[in-house]
């Protein structure tokens, strides 16, 4: 188990268990005298009927999900009308809050033009004006769109494209695939074998795939004397041994730029791209960025990897080979994801031999409403300038969560961005923190599920500096329910007591 603590902490869903449990402090009595008391709750039916995701299921101790019945910008209303400040972006998807009148508008006009078509044979303008408005962001670097639906047949679709282009290329044997430590790229069966969360993949692992797993740049390894860009250069070292040996059979190597997600928010220093691009060329290796979760802004430009140079315009071929979007895309509202290639990748399957031809599809493949979410999405980036406004958003989180980040019970605060993370202490020790901090953080009106030991904040762009100081006392609050002052400083004078007796 890689996790620090891997109780039932799922990575996204940590602690969905205990989450709703009848009578807990969050929980009011039914307010609506109308509703019809003899029926149960609509979690109660929810975990009757429903097959929650990433949920533990223990048995006897069915946990009741949390019924929310609307939203609107930040805010969650559950069903008792009680507000909750959504911190992770409803895992990681919304963008601009809940029911966005602009968005919202932009899906009723698409509503009543056209719901769906096949994009196999057909085409429709909001597909390809998506496709050309984000081969336009990657300065034309990226000028094919390949559509799916979710982050994981994203991934799948790179996969399949990499290895098959080099088929086409004539090169075959490259059938390999390189991923990082402590990476996610989905729960798929192609997506889980360059997934390397034990929690999510240890059940499977007989029926994956084998990939490289090569040492994560994460910032938090480094050693005395060591800075961010040191570690991520010890990582680059790790790979370019592995392609040294092993380039003729690898096809590509998939990354999370800046930010590894379900790792918990390891944070990396932007210099690992680059060098990663550098050797990705030097061994004819493909690069697949997987944007997912880090792009649309959330780390500071709109794709991550325009970072990847301090922010200094990229050349073409300073792009990846391969970029995965989904998420944030759509805004949050729909299921849409895009791989988008290289024009020269594209090209590598275009002839009259059929097997050359890449025959992947999905049914939703392109869906006109998802489509119209995502450019809708697009014109309130340009239409609002939301790069500049996030850039004053990172200070506000950035102060707001001051006094978790100078709080001596966490450690390792680090900040991309919109998003924000920081660990437990090594020496604290509280039975299933994740769990418990979920829960004290509801009753303070906060819905945020840390990973393992990361506390992490990841909200929608729709908050101001007041919305953040808020936040950052909430979370205070829910620190001190869940690790009382007084314990943590216990437990670090015993702690420091068995050093002690270890060195006498
Ligand atoms: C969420 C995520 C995925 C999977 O996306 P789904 O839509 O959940 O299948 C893949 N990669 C990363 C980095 C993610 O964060």
């Amino acid at each position: 188990m890689r996790f620090p603590n891997p109780s039932p902490a799922c990575p996204r869903a940590a602690n969905r268990a205990g989450s709703a449990v009848d009578g807990q402090p969050w929980r009011i009595p039914l307010a609506n005298p109308s509703l019809d008391e003899t029926r149960p709750g609509l979690g109660a039916r929810s975990v009757r009927a429903v097959w929650h995701p990433c949920t533990p299921m223990r048995p006897g101790a069915a946990t009741t999900p949390l019924a929310i019945a609307r939203g609107e910008g930040v805010w969650l209303y559950d069903e008792d009308d009680r507000r909750l400040f959504d911190a992770t972006s409803s895992w990681w998807v919304n963008l601009f809050g809940h029911a966005h009148p602009a968005i919202n508008a932009a899906l009723k006009a698409q509503l009543d033009t056209l719901e769906h078509v096949m994009l196999a044979g057909c085409t429709h303008a909001p597909a390809v004006e998506l496709a050309e408005r984000l081969a336009a962001l990657t300065g034309g670097a990226l000028g094919h769109a390949f559509f799916a639906s979710d982050g994981a047949s994203a991934v799948e679709i790179a996969l399949k494209m990499s290895f098959h282009y080099w088929c086409n290329t004539g090169l075959p044997g490259k059938r390999e695939f390189v991923c990082l430590r402590n990476g996610y790229h989905g729960e798929t069966i192609g997506a889980l074998a360059v997934t390397d969360v034990a929690l999510f993949r240890d059940a499977y692992d007989p029926l994956l795939a084998r990939a490289h797993v090569v040492m994560s740049p994460d910032a938090r390894q480094a050693r005395a004397g060591e800075g961010a860009a040191d570690v991520a250069r010890r990582a680059l070292d790790e790979l370019e041994s592995l392609l040294q040996h092993r380039a003729g059979d690898i096809a590509a190597l998939i990354v999370e730029p800046l930010v590894q997600g379900a790792a918990g928010m390891a944070m990396h220093d932007p210099v690992y791209l680059d060098g990663l691009r550098a050797l990705c060329d030097r061994f004819r290796v493909h690069l697949i960025a997987d944007e997912i979760a880090v792009g649309c802004g959330r780390t500071g430009s709109f794709f991550a990897w325009e970072q990847m140079r301090g922010g200094a315009p990229l050349g073409r071929h300073q792009w990846p080979d391969f970029l995965c979007l989904s998420k944030g895309i759509s805004g949050g509202y729909l299921p849409l994801s895009l791989v988008l290639s290289r024009d020269a990748i594209h090209e590598a399957f275009v002839a009259d031999d059929l097997a050359r031809s890449f025959l992947h599809s999905h049914s939703y493949t392109g869906n006109p409403l998802a489509c119209r979410a995502a450019l809708a999405t697009l014109d309130l980036f340009e239409r609002d300038d939301v790069l500049a406004h996030n850039r004053e958003r990172a200070r506000w989180l950035a102060d707001g969560l001051l006094p978790l980040a100078t709080d001596a019970r966490l450690v390792h605060a680090r900040q991309r961005g919109l998003i924000w993370a920081a660990d437990l202490r090594a020496d604290i020790d509280v039975a299933n923190f994740a769990e418990a901090f979920h829960r004290a953080a509801l009753a303070h009106g906060v819905l945020i599920r840390p990973i393992g030991r990361t506390v992490y904040v990841m909200p929608p762009y729709v908050f101001d500096a007041a919305d953040a100081r808020w936040l950052g006392q909430r979370l205070l609050a829910a620190l001190d329910a869940t690790v009382p002052p007084a314990t943590a400083a216990m437990q670090a004078v015993d702690a420091a007591g068995q050093e002690v007796s270890h060195a006498a």
